[in-house]
Formats: C-alpha cells, sequence, structure tokens
C-alpha cells in the first residue's frame, strides 16, 4: 500500500454516472476518487440525451457548464414508419420537470461532465483500470495504470460505473442474462450535409425499416452539422448484410426511403463501428460496502435514449444513501435503491418490449391521439418513468395493454 492509497469513495469509470454521483457526493462532503480506464476525451455511443436527467446534471452542480456548451438543443422525437410520422413535443409532457436537452458528442460531453466533478474537488486518474476487488473487510482494489504500474487501494465505499465495462459484475459473478434477445447496433458519426429545412434537427429521428418492424434507425444531429446515425438489428436479419460495418449501414439506410434522402449529400468520414449484446443484467443492484451505477447494472435498449438518464438517477439515488452509510447510519439498500431504480427501468422495459413485438409502433402510428394520454407518453419518453403520479409510470403495463387495445381498435 503507498500513502494516499486510502479513500472513503472509489468511483469506477468518469462516465455521467460516475461523474455526476462524483458531483453529488462532494457536495455532501464526501472525499472522492475516480479511476477511469481511459484517457479522454474518448468515443462513446449515446448521445441523445433525454430532458429528466438535466434534473440530475443541475443537482450536480453542472448545468450551467452543459447549457453553455454549444451542444445541439433538444425538445422532442420524430418517429417514423413507411409515410406514418408522429413528433413527441417534450415540452408538452404531463408533469413538472424541464422539456427540453441536448443531443451531445459524448467526447466533449463525458470531458465536460469529469472536468466539472474534478473542479468540485473531486479526484480523477486517467488510464487507471481495475481489474481485482476484494470484499473480505473493506473494499480492496487492484489498480492497473497504463504506464504500466500496479498497486492497490481501499475504500469506504465502492461504486461501479464502469458502464460496458461491468466491472463489479464480471468479478463479482453478479451477471444475469438480459431477457432481450441478442441485438446488434451498427452506427458511425456523419457529416449530414441535410439541407432540407423542413428537417428538425431539435428532435433525435427514429425510423422504422420499411420491410422489418424490428429493425430502426436513429439519426441524431449535432449543432456543427454532424450527425450520429445508426441501425439495430437482431443478428439474423444483418446476415444478409455484408459483414463490413460501413457497407451494412450504408445498403440499410438505402433501404429506408426517408432516411436515403435526407442524407443523400452525407459524408461518411468517420469509423463505422458495430456492437452487439449489450442488454445485460445483474443478479443484485448493491452488496456490503459497493452498489453498481448506471450501465454496470443494467442495460435495456438504446431505442428511447434512455441509458444516460438511467445511469444518473442511479448517481442521484445512491449519492445519499452512501453518504448516510459513511456518517454510520443503517441503510436498506433494497427498499431505497434498488426498488426504486429498477421501478422506472421496467417501466421503460414495456415500452422497450411493445416496440420490437410491434404495439408501441401501433400506440404511436395510431390515427387519432388523445392528448391527455399522449402527454403522458411523452412524459415517459422524454425519461420521466420515476414520476408514479403519471398513471403509465403507476401501473404501466395494465395501462399500456388497454392502450394497445384502444389503438388497434381505432
Ligand atoms: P459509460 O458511459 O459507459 O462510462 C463507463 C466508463 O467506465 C468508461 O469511460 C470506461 O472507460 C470506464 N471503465 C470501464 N471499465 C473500467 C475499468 N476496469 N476500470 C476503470 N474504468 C473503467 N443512451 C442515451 O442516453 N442516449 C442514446 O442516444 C443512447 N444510444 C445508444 C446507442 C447504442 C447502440 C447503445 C449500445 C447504447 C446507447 N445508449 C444511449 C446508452 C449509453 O451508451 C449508456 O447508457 C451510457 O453511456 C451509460 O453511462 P455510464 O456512466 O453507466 O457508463
Amino acid at each position: 500500500m503507498t500513502e494516499g492509497s486510502f479513500h472513503e469513495v472509489v468511483v469506477i469509470g468518469a462516465g455521467p454516472a460516475g461523474s455526476v454521483v462524483s458531483a453529488m457526493l462532494r457536495k455532501r462532503g464526501v472525499e472522492v476518487l475516480i479511476l477511469e480506464a481511459q484517457r479522454f476525451p474518448r468515443f462513446s455511443i449515446g448521445e441523445s440525451l433525454l430532458p429528466y436527467c438535466m434534473t440530475h446534471i443541475s443537482e450536480a452542480g453542472m448545468l450551467d457548464k452543459v447549457a453553455k456548451a454549444g451542444f445541439q438543443f433538444k425538445d422532442g422525437a420524430r418517429f417514423q414508419r413507411g409515410g406514418a410520422e408522429q413528433t413527441f413535443d417534450f415540452t408538452t409532457k404531463y408533469g413538472p420537470g424541464p422539456g427540453t436537452t441536448f443531443q451531445v458528442k459524448r467526447a466533449e460531453f463525458d470531458q465536460l461532465l469529469a472536468d466539472e466533478a474534478a473542479r468540485q474537488g473531486v479526484q480523477i486518474r486517467y488510464g487507471h483500470r481495475i481489474e481485482g476487488v476484494d470484499l473480505a473487510g473493506g473494499p480492496k482494489l487492484t489498480v492497473a495504470a497504463d504506464d504500466a504500474s500496479r498497486y492497490q487501494l481501499e475504500c469506504r465505499f465502492l461504486l461501479d460505473a464502469s458502464g460496458f465495462g461491468r466491472v463489479l459484475p464480471r468479478l463479482l459473478d453478479l451477471e444475469s442474462p438480459s431477457g432481450f434477445p441478442v441485438r446488434t447496433s451498427i452506427f458511425t458519426h456523419i457529416k449530414d450535409g441535410i439541407t432540407d429545412q423542413r428537417y428538425d434537427r431539435n428532435k433525435i429521428l427514429i425510423a422504422v425499416h420499411p420491410q422489418y418492424q424490428d429493425v430502426w434507425f436513429w439519426l441524431i444531429p449535432f449543432s456543427d452539422g454532424r450527425a450520429s446515425v445508426g441501425v439495430v438489428a437482431e443478428d439474423a436479419r444483418l446476415q444478409q448484410y455484408s459483414d463490413q460495418p460501413d457497407q451494412a449501414l450504408k445498403a440499410l439506410l438505402a433501404q429506408e426511403p426517408n432516411l436515403a434522402g435526407l442524407l443523400a449529400a452525407a459524408d461518411y468520414d468517420t469509423e463505422v463501428r458495430r456492437m452487439s449484446g449489450y442488454a445485460a443484467n445483474v443478479k443484485a443492484l448493491w452488496g456490503k460496502g459497493f452498489a453498481l451505477l448506471g450501465n454496470a447494472g443494467e442495460f435495456l435498449d438504446p431505442v428511447f435514449s434512455s441509458g444516460v438518464t438511467i445511469a444518473m438517477q442511479s448517481a442521484g439515488l445512491a449519492a445519499p444513501l452512501v453518504a448516510k452509510e459513511l456518517r454510520g447510519e443503517a441503510v436498506d439498500w433494497e427498499l431505497d435503491y434498488a426498488q426504486p431504480l429498477k421501478q422506472g427501468v421496467d417501466t421503460f422495459r414495456v415500452f422497450v418490449e411493445a416496440w420490437y413485438d410491434g404495439r408501441f409502433q401501433d400506440v404511436i402510428f395510431a390515427s387519432k391521439q388523445n392528448p391527455e394520454v399522449a402527454s403522458m407518453i411523452c412524459a415517459i419518453l422524454a425519461g420521466y418513468a420515476w414520476n408514479t403520479d403519471n398513471p403509465y409510470v403507476a401501473r404501466t403495463r395494465k395501462r399500456f395493454d388497454a392502450l394497445v387495445e384502444l389503438c388497434r381498435g381505432l
């Protein structure tokens, strides 16, 4: 053990969950060290935020910096299927809270959040990867730095915000399969070249493949004429396309007439990436001396852009509990962390399942919309999946099934 090898809280990963929870802990007077495996700025997928996460950004004292960073303003989501189109304006959502947010290049956004956490007194070590953990006694970590050194450190509480790295689930055998089939996403950043004046850059565009209802595309414009574009499909569907990601993505985009038209002048100047099997779950979200945040816990699916919001919600729930535990007070992590977090995740789950089996698509593209119901659905799409005043949150499956029946009868 070296000097400074004991910390009150160690956070694994400087993604949105890690930076936000660390800042929230600093505000409670807690000493925090983040260990981040990569050097920033680094690429991350997940560029479309939801308005609800602005509440957490604000609580972490980062709202001013985020609002002034020049990110693309976002106020809604547009869905397209064939000739049908539906727009959700988040400012008309049911219930209180922000109705707008941003579309962000994550390399810049994550760097900004991490810098803000550091400015508030969080210590961050980049290029330091957690390789081992021992929970007998207090949490003891083995760290490998990218200068080839290795060391150990101890802490009173450990927060795993390692995202798809899923450090503690792997090391502690906590992984459990997701209920969703294995899907693959192919994506890149482009110079979008969009000149169509009717195109609204303030909204994410989600388009359904004309032939396969379970295959969908996203287009997330940034503020500098660039955009994130991608497709999601089950592997079996992708077998008919090239195994070269760039060729597969272009072939799929060419099949969706709206996107093909919009992106006719696009410049594919960046590496096209392919990511598979990202849906994941865990047997437990906490244990003695540790808790899992964000994607290190569960990841559902990208379709409703809920990942960063769930990550920040987990941070918002965990921070006061960690502070309480460090004060020596009893904390019921199941009742006050796992259950409330899962409640919102389960609301999203109902919508994700119903997106892929086509039922939610039938609701979205129904010819008649009840404005009150639409505003409640809109609130969930805006990230407010924990507001139990919303009947579609309080009794998601029951209300949703009834809505599907109604829409299919129209
Ligand atoms: P991350 O952002 O993944 O951060 C984890 C950090 O931990 C990383 O910086 C990593 O380097 C570090 N780390 C990993 N292992 C170690 C280790 N051993 N030691 C130290 N550090 C480590 N979400 C949205 O909100 N909007 C979207 O539009 C969206 N689109 C998506 C599209 C696709 C195809 C996919 C797969 C996901 C998408 N997501 C989206 C989800 C989003 O990417 C994640 O939910 C979000 O990044 C989770 O944040 P996090 O803080 O939990 O983890």
